[in-house]
């Protein structure tokens, strides 16, 4: 380290900054000063400017029993953010101070048993199984500054907004499913209207997809999705999803599903709905471990793949270039509030009364 970066270092951790904290092993956040982050040679330090609630911060405001087993505290929490390089390190020479980024809060690439894991080596990032992520279990971006590794920021064009990068991880995830299986052409079965429901149906009508119905029993959510996306929502609650795909003239079934809600009904609606062959690709965490009808799968012939996150950095390539091809992911912005307004916005987001949620850290 040089004397300059040591000397930088040195005054960081006497400032402090604000910072939503995972405090104690129980429910809810609290905004705290905390020490700056350090800057180390390879990493940027980011000055938060948007951020945006996503449902991991909810399990993680409510201490259920996953956060409770992966969550250390404390911890500042938030993983989808854009900002603005405030300073890099002394081996970074890619990135310069004032240019705005967004970035990856999966941190791959740490030497287990001594070594890249074999995925890393091969250029499968996402598929490392050493990765870590920002404010899950390294401290996050709901906070004034903070520190990444310079590899994993992504530059943002002019086209994209500030409120837009603080939303291209859970783009990335829609962009990761959708782009899983070719849908040109095809009929797309979306169930789970959240935020990446929405974007991923929106992105389906976008590159080709024929009848695109999303599905949820959350009538907020159906609307905005109705309103956002050329899509058919449907509320399972009360209306059949059979009689839906016959209106639409489909005889078959859904060429391509793709699973957004983790709910066990869903999963089962989904291969009921599905054609012979068809393929699906899950990204909806189940709660607890579910019963499948394995039978029902195996004679349908499906395929299946798990999407976990975004693919690094293909993925994010595609995000910006498809939000550039005209994609307007910022219609499943709905609501924006000031960090310090933070109960509200997590009240917003356990009400399921909304889109996306954006904290202003600015
Ligand atoms: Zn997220």
């Amino acid at each position: 380290m040089t004397e300059q970066a040591t000397h930088a270092s040195q005054t960081q951790t006497c400032e402090t900054m604000r910072a939503l904290v995972k405090a104690r092993a129980a429910a809810g956040l609290e905004l705290q000063q905390r020490a700056k982050p350090e800057l180390g040679e390879e990493e940027i330090l980011v000055r938060v400017g948007k951020a945006s609630i996503c449902g991991t911060d909810l399990h993680i405001w409510n201490w259920d029993e996953w956060a409770a087993r992966t969550v250390p505290v404390p911890l500042t929490i938030g993983h989808e953010w854009s900002g603005e390089i405030a300073q890099v390190g002394a081996r970074v020479s890619h990135l310069q101070s004032g240019q705005r980024v967004s970035g990856e809060g999966h941190i791959t690439g740490s030497l287990s048993h001594g070594s890249l894991s074999r995925m890393v080596r091969a250029g499968r990032r996402h598929l490392d199984p050493e990765t870590r992520g920002i404010g899950v279990n390294l401290d996050g971006a709901f906070a004034d500054y903070l520190v990444l590794p310079a590899s994993n920021a992504v530059p943002l064009p002019e086209s994209v907004s500030d409120e837009v990068g603080a939303i291209l991880d859970p783009f990335g995830n829609a962009v990761h499913a959708v782009l899983s299986f070719n849908l040109v052409g095809e009929d797309v079965l979306i169930t789970g209207a959240g935020p990446i429901g929405i974007l991923a149906a929106m992105l389906a009508r976008h590159i080709g997809a024929r009848h695109v119905v999303i599905t949820d029993v959350n009538p907020y959510r159906l609307a905005l999705a109705g309103r956002v996306a050329d899509v058919r929502p449907v509320n399972v609650a009360e209306e059949s999803l059979d009689a839906v795909s016959q209106s639409l003239g489909m005889r078959e079934g859904f060429d391509i599903g793709i699973e957004m809600s983790g709910a066990p009904q869903a999963f089962a609606q989904m291969t009921e709905a599905m054609i012979m062959g068809g393929k699906i690709a899950l990204v909806g965490i189940p709660s607890a471990p579910q019963q499948v009808d394995w039978s029902q799968l195996i004679f349908k012939a499906l395929s299946f793949k798990c999407i976990y996150g975004r693919e690094i950095f293909e993925t994010w390539y595609k995000a910006i270039a498809l939000i550039e091809s005209g994609l307007p992911v910022e219609r499943v912005i709905t609501h924006r509030f000031a960090a310090e307004e933070y109960e509200q916005a997590f009240a917003q987001v356990g009400a399921g009364e909304c889109g996306k949620v954006i904290l202003n850290w600015l």
